[in-house]
């Protein structure tokens, strides 16, 4: 496995289009890491930069402490998957595989060898016989990785692999490529769009908007102490209330004043209030050293095993979760007491 260092990358495309706009970046040697951002934020562009299928107009690029930048793509330890197979649907799973070993000059014999060997290690021992137009959309997606790892690259990069396949089968291929990953010991730099497949997969997490880096840290991290907005709505946070005014351990914010914890406290008010659903207690009793508000329920969305709350405090909408284990569930149009601890409170930067 190899460490990976950028340095200040930019790429613009045209006049107009910057797709990176200073990119640094170190990824562990080993590492599962994660590029997670909108469509169009440069997650690819950064992947192309990586394999060397595109020259990144300024900045450095170094995979196992040597530079790669004026390397071409076919001698740099890098292998991708991309979103589509890009198999041969007419040749044989063993022929695929084969492929890019028969490119780099290796003897028949070994290739058979080092065939079999990669499709039992990812469980398609059976199926190297079979033309690939014969097999299903997981199992080719299985064959396309299988494909990137026979060739050993010291770093695999993974552009969006399990965004064409169905929720069940994606999150099965989720875990079984992350023991894979885990197990090889090689560096994966993993692209995707959904902030669940990111947390679920990966070590670490770089969150990009716009062809900057926006956040850089363990899954809980990001989503727990996001660095700010961007990063909080796209990890899938609804409950962002403007800071109007702080004072001492109190914030004046659009919901209500709020008592928060000492390292929470800051001069400034410019900034955000997170408020995690989940944190959120409906009830009569307020605990002590807990903030309260006052709301009314407006929406109730039953969900099984939880029921989600759409609440209005001081004319905002505020979304509350509770376990659905013998609680009081409360009404649409019931008046409520809302419950939050200090410690729940975080604040997020503009
Ligand atoms: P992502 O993979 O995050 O969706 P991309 O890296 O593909 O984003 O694209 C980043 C930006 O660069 C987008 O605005 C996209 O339209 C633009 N872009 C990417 N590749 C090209 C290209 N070959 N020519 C022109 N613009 C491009
Ligand atoms: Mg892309």
């Amino acid at each position: 496995a190899s460490a990976i260092e950028l340095r200040g990358l930019h790429k613009r495309f045209g006049r107009d289009t910057v797709a990176l706009d200073g990119v640094d970046l170190h990824i562990q040697a080993g590492e599962f890491f994660t590029l997670l951002g909108p469509s169009g934020c440069g997650k690819t562009t950064l992947l192309r930069i990586l394999a060397g299928l595109e020259e990144p107009d300024q900045g450095s690029l170094m995979v196992g402490g040597k530079e790669l930048t004026e390397v071409p793509p076919h001698r740099r330890s890098v292998n991708t998957v991309f979103q589509s197979y890009a198999l041969f649907p007419h040749l044989s799973v063993r022929d695929n595989l084969a492929f890019g070993l028969k490119m780099r000059g290796l003897p028949a014999a070994k290739r058979d060898a080092k065939v079999d060997e990669i499709a039992d290690f990812i469980k398609l021992g059976d199926l190297v016989d079979r033309r690939v137009d014969q097999l299903s959309g997981g199992q080719r997606q299985r064959i396309a990785l299988a494909r990137a790892l026979v060739c050993e690259p010291d770093v695999l990069l993974l552009d969006e692999p399990l965004s064409a396949l169905d929720a069940g089968l994606r999150s099965q291929l989720q875990v079984e490529l992350q023991r894979l990953q885990k197990r090889l010991g090689m560096t994966f730099v993993f692209v995707t769009h959904d902030q669940d497949e990111a947390m679920v997969m990966s070590d670490r997490i770089a969150v990009l908007d716009s062809g900057n880096i926006q956040q850089v840290g363990a899954p809980n991290d990001v989503y727990e102490r996001p660095a700010n907005a961007f990063v909080a709505r796209f990890m899938g946070h609804d409950n962002l209330f403007a800071i109007h005014r702080s004072e001492g351990d109190w914030v004046e914010t659009e919901i209500g004043r709020l008592r928060l914890l000492p390292d929470e406290q800051r001069d400034t008010a410019d900034g955000w209030l997170l408020v995690r659903p989940e944190t959120l207690e409906l009830g009569p009793e307020v605990p002590e050293g807990y903030n309260r508000l006052e709301g009314i329920v407006r929406e109730r969305l039953y969900r099984g095993s939880r029921i989600e709350y759409r609440l209005e405090v001081n004319g905002q909408a505020v979304m509350a979760v509770a376990s659905n284990l013998g609680q009081r569930i409360h009404r649409e149009g019931d008046e409520v007491t809302i419950s939050v601890c200090p410690e729940d409170l975080v604040r997020v930067a503009a």
